[in-house]
C-alpha cells in the first residue's frame, strides 16, 4: 500500500495572520508547530494555529519552507506560486549527526510528531526507525535506499501513526511497552515493568511512565535520547521542559521517571513534540537538573 503526500493548502482558507506573499498557511492548521520548528525564520506560532511571519527570499529559506511543507501533516501549507516539491522531499531524513536523522513526513494521527532514523550495518542491528512517520512513498523509497527498517521503537501509544504499515513494507521487529497496549496492536517485542531493557548493545529503553502510563525513552550510545512526549527542549524558557497539561497518566510518576534519566549521560534531546537540544553531556544534566526541580515546583 502506497499513500503519497498531498498538499491541499486551499488559498481561500488562507489565514490572515499571513504576511502578504509566496507561502501560507490555511485554516486546517492543527498547530502541531511542526513548520516553526523546522523553519523558525519563515512560520511562527500566533496563538492556536501557525502562519508564515516572513517570505522566503534565499534559496536556503526556500527549501527550508519546502521541508515544513512536505513534513505539515494536515497539507495545511501552501504556494501561490509553482516550487518543485523535490526541494523539501530530497531533504529528508535530514542527518542531525553522526548516522541519525529526523525523518519529516509527519502523521495526522500522531499530531505531528516527529521521528527519527538510525542507520547501522546488518552486522550492529541494522537501521531503527523511533516511532512512526507518515508512510508517504517518497519517504518510504528513501528509507528503503538506506537500509530499511530493521527495528521500530515505539515511545507511547500517541506516536504509532502507521507502524503497521511500516512493519508489513520492512518486516521489522516493532518494540512498545505493555502498559501502552503493545499487545494489543500485535507489537513482537513487548516491554514490561520499569526496569531498563539492553535491546542492542548500543540502545537502552528506559520506561518513563508520565505522559502515558506505558511511555519509554530511547537512548543511543549513551549520546542520542529519544524522549516521545516525555521531554523536550523550550526555546522560550531556554530550559529542558514536559508537558503538564498532557501528563496524561501522572505528573508525579512523570516527574519521578524525569529523576531516573539522572542515571544516564546524554548529548541530544529528540523528542516527538517540542525542540531538539544538543549540547554536551554535562550541560544537560544541568538542564535536566533544573527541568526536575521545576516539575516538583508545580507538581
Ligand atoms: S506543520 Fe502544518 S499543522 Fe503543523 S503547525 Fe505548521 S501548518 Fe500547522
Amino acid at each position: 500500500m502506497w499513500l503519497t503526500i498531498v498538499v491541499v493548502a486551499n488559498l481561500q482558507q488562507r489565514l490572515p495572520e499571513n504576511v502578504p506573499g509566496d507561502f501560507f498557511v490555511d485554516s486546517t492548521c492543527i498547530d502541531c508547530d511542526t513548520c516553526s520548528q523546522l523553519a523558525p525564520g519563515i512560520f511562527r506560532d500566533h496563538g492556536d494555529q501557525c502562519s508564515v511571519h516572513h517570505q522566503p527570499e534565499t534559496a536556503a529559506e526556500t527549501e527550508r519552507a519546502m521541508m515544513a511543507l512536505v513534513s505539515c501533516p494536515t497539507g495545511s501549507i501552501g504556494t501561490s506560486q509553482h516550487h518543485d516539491a523535490h526541494i523539501g522531499i530530497d531533504a529528508f531524513p535530514l542527518l542531525l549527526q553522526d548516522n541519525v536523522y529526523f525523518c519529516g513526513f509527519t502523521a495526522e494521527s500522531s499530531f505531528g510528531a516527529w521521528s527519527y532514523l538510525i542507520t547501522r550495518p546488518a552486522s550492529e542491528g541494522g537501521n531503527v526507525l523511533i516511532d512512526s512517520p507518515r508512510f508517504a512513498s517518497q519517504l518510504i523509497r528513501r528509507i528503503e535506499a538506506m537500509g530499511g527498517v530493521s527495528r521500530m521503537l515505539l515511545t507511547h501509544k500517541d506516536d504509532v501513526a502507521d507502524h503497521e504499515l511500516f512493519r508489513e513494507r520492512f518486516n521489522c521487529r516493532r518494540l512498545m511497552h505493555a502498559d501502552d497496549g503493545a499487545t494489543r496492536l500485535g507489537v513482537e517485542q513487548v516491554i514490561h515493568d520499569e526496569e531498563p531493557v539492553q535491546v542492542d548493545d548500543d540502545l537502552l529503553v528506559i520506561p518513563t511512565p508520565g505522559h502515558t502510563r506505558g511511555h519509554v525513552v530511547f537512548l543511543y550510545r549513551r549520546k542520542f535520547l529519544f524522549t516521545g512526549d516525555h521531554l523536550a527542549w523550550s526555546p522560550a524558557k531556554q530550559m529542558l521542559t514536559a508537558f503538564r497539561s498532557v501528563a496524561w497518566y501522572s505528573w508525579a510518576e512523570q516527574t519521578r521517571s524525569m529523576e531516573k534519566l539522572l542515571n544516564y549521560e546524554f548529548e541530544w534531546v529528540l523528542p516527538g513534540h517540542g525542540d531538539i537540544q544538543h549540547a554536551s553531556a554535562r550541560i544537560m544534566r544541568d538542564h535536566l537538573e533544573r527541568c526536575i526541580s521545576w516539575m516538583k515546583m508545580i507538581n
